[in-house]
C-alpha cells in the first residue's frame, strides 16, 4: 500500500528551545522524516532560537548531529541531510529579553503560515506570547504548539490558559499529547466509527471493563528530581491515559471536525466520577541487587511521590455505568508495553454447558511495541473427542497488514506537526478540556495527600504492588499479563 502524501502550505516554523532535548530527539529528526516525505515545501523555513550563542552553521551542525544520533542510519542520507540542513537557521533569543526579536520579525514571513513551537519551560510562555506580538511577529495567521506538563493542577493550568489566552485565539494553540499522533490511537476512530461491527456492543450491555496500560521498563534516573514534583498520576494518567479513556468512551462526534471530537471528549470527563481512596494503588520501586530504588533515583529519601499507580475509573453516564475502566501505569515493570483492553461479556447462556477452555473475548489495541490490534475469539479445539474451545486471535499488526508502509510508521510528532502546519486541531487539547481532566485528578492527589497515603514498595521487573491485583481480583476479575 502507498501512502499518499499530501501537501502543505509553505510555512516559517520557529522553534523556541530549539537546542533543547526535545528538539533534539523529536522535532528536528520528525522534520527532517517529513521532508524525506516529501511534506516539506522548497521555501519553508525551520529557525531555532534559544540563549546559546550560536550562528546558522553552528545550529546546522546541532541539527545534524541530532539527526545522527536520533534516526536510523538506514533513514537518512547525507544528500538529504544536506539539503534539509538548508531550510534551517538560527537566532540566539533570550524569552526574558528584548536581543534577536527584530532579527526573528526579519526572518518570519507574514504572507505565510507561521508556526511557533514552544519547546521551552511553560514559564516561558508568557515571555514568549508577549515578545512575539509586541515585535509584531505573530498575528491572526500564527500558530503556537506548546508541550506537556500542561499546568501541575487546575489553578495553573488555569493561569497558563488565560495567559495564552490574553495573546491567541484558541484556534491558534496547540496543546500536544504525543499520544494522540500515535498511528494506533487514530486507529482507535476508525476502528469505532468506520466499522458497523464494533459499535453495537461499544456499551455496559457488552462490555464487561476496560484495561488501560501503560507500562515502561525504566525507571526515573536522570530526570528524577523533575518526576518527584509531578509522579505517575500527574505525568501519565492526568493527560494520555486520559485521552485514550476518552476516545474509547465518548459518542460518536456528528463529523470528523475538531471541535465536534473535542467537544465529545471534554463530556466523557465530565462525566467521570470522583475515585474514592479503595479505588487508587500507588506503588514505588524498591532497590535490587544493583539497581537503585525510586528514592534513590529521585534523590529525595522521603518522597511519597507514586512510579506506580492503579485505578479503578468510572463514567457516570447511560452508555458506560456499570463498565469500569481500569488504569495503570508505572515504570520499572516487567516489560515495555502500552495496551488498551475491551474486555467483552461472557455469552448469555453456554450451549457447550462447561466447556473447557472458554475466555472471554477481547479487543486488544496495542501501542507499543508493534503497534495493531488483535481480536480474540473462540473457536473449537481442532481434532477428535470432546467439545474443547481455544481462544484464538484475528490478529492485525499494522507493520505486517500496511507492508512496507506499515512497517515505517510515521512518530506521532511528524503527524501532529504537519497537523500544526495544516491547521488541524483534531488531535490537540483544547484549553477546557485539559481544565476539566485536572478538575477530575486534584481531589484523587488532595485526597492521598490530607490521608498520609505512602505509596506500596514493588519489585523492578514485578507487574506493580500486589494490592493492585487486589484492585481486580475484588471486582472478580484479573490484569491482563504485562508482556512485550
Ligand atoms: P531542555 O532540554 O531543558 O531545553 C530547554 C530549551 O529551552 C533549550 O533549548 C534552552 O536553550 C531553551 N531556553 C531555556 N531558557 C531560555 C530562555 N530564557 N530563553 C530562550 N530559550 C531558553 O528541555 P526539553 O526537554 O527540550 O523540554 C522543552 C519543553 O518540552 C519543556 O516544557 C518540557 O516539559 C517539554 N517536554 C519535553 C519532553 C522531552 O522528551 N524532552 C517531552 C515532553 C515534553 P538555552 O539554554 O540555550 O537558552
Amino acid at each position: 500500500m502507498v501512502s499518499r502524501v499530501i501537501p502543505v502550505e509553505t510555512f516559517d516554523l520557529v522553534i523556541f528551545g530549539g537546542t533543547g532535548d526535545l528538539a533534539k530527539r523529536k522535532i528536528l529528526p520528525s522534520l527532517y522524516r517529513r521532508f524525506v516525505g516529501g511534506q516539506i515545501p522548497d521555501d519553508a523555513r525551520i529557525i531555532g532560537a534559544a540563549r546559546a550563542d550560536l550562528d546558522d552553521a553552528g545550529y546546522r551542525a546541532l541539527a545534524e548531529a541530532a539527526l545522527t544520533e536520533f534516526i536510523d542510519p538506514a533513514r537518512r542520507d547525507t544528500e538529504s541531510v544536506g539539503r534539509f540542513l538548508a531550510h534551517i537557521s538560527y537566532v540566539a533569543i533570550d524569552a526574558r529579553g528584548e536581543g534577536g526579536w527584530a532579527k526573528l520579525a526579519g526572518l518570519v514571513r507574514k504572507t505565510v503560515v507561521q508556526a511557533f513551537y514552544f519547546s521551552v519551560a511553560p514559564t516561558l510562555f508568557g515571555d514568549l506570547a508577549e515578545r512575539l506580538h509586541r515585535h509584531h511577529i505573530a498575528g491572526r495567521q500564527s500558530r503556537i504548539v506548546v508541550e506537556k506538563p500542561f499546568g501541575r493542577d487546575l489553578a495553573s493550568a488555569h493561569d497558563l490558559n488565560a495567559t495564552l489566552a490574553s495573546h491567541f485565539a484558541e484556534s491558534q494553540i496547540y496543546r500536544i499529547d504525543h499520544y494522540l499522533g500515535k498511528e494506533t490511537v487514530q486507529n482507535l476512530m476508525a476502528v469505532r466509527f468506520a466499522n458497523i461491527l464494533f459499535e453495537p456492543l461499544w456499551n455496559a450491555r457488552h462490555v464487561d471493563h476496560v484495561q488501560i496500560t501503560v507500562a515502561e521498563t525504566v525507571g526515573v534516573g536522570g530526570r528524577g528530581a523533575y518526576y518527584d514534583q509531578s509522579g505517575a498520576i500527574r505525568d501519565m494518567v492526568q493527560n494520555h491515559m486520559m485521552q485514550l479513556l476518552c476516545l474509547i468512551a465518548m459518542e460518536a462526534p456528528y463529523k470528523f471536525d475538531p471541535d465536534a471530537v473535542r467537544d465529545e471528549k471534554l463530556k466523557v470527563i465530565r462525566a467521570l466520577e470522583p475515585v474514592s481512596p479503595e479505588n487508587i494503588v500507588r506503588g514505588q520501586y524498591r532497590a535490587a541487587k544493583d539497581a537503585p530504588s525510586y528514592v534513590q533515583d529521585a534523590e529525595n529519601p522521603a518522597s511519597t511521590t507514586e512510579s506506580y499507580i492503579a485505578l479503578r475509573v468510572d463514567v457516570a453516564n447511560w452508555r458506560w455505568k456499570g463498565t469500569p475502566f481500569y488504569l495503570r501505569t508505572g515504570k520499572k515493570l516487567r516489560a515495555r508495553t502500552s495496551e488498551i483492553a475491551i474486555v467483552f461479556k461472557e455469552v448469555p447462556h453456554s450451549i457447550f454447558g462447561d466447556a473447557e477452555g472458554w475466555r472471554e473475548n477481547v479487543l486488544a489495541i496495542r501501542l507499543q511495541p508493534n503497534e495493531g490490534m488483535t481480536l480474540s475469539v473462540m473457536i473449537k479445539e481442532p481434532g477428535p473427542g470432546g467439545m474443547r474451545l481455544t481462544e484464538v486471535p484475528l490478529d492485525m499488526s499494522f507493520a505486517e497488514a500496511l507492508g512496507e508502509d506499515g512497517a515505517d510508521i510515521p512518530d506521532a510528532y511528524e503527524r501532529l506537526i504537519m497537523d500544526v502546519i495544516r491547521g488541524n486541531q483534531t488531535l490537540f487539547m483544547r484549553g477546557d478540556e485539559v481544565e476539566a481532566a485536572w478538575a477530575w485528578t486534584d481531589p484523587i492527589i488532595a485526597g492521598w495527600e490530607a490521608r498520609g497515603d505512602k505509596p506500596k514498595p514493588y519489585d523492578a521487573g514485578s507487574s506493580g504492588p500486589e494490592d493492585a491485583l487486589m484492585l481486580l481480583h475484588r471486582d472478580g476479575r484479573r490484569w491482563r499479563e504485562i508482556a512485550e
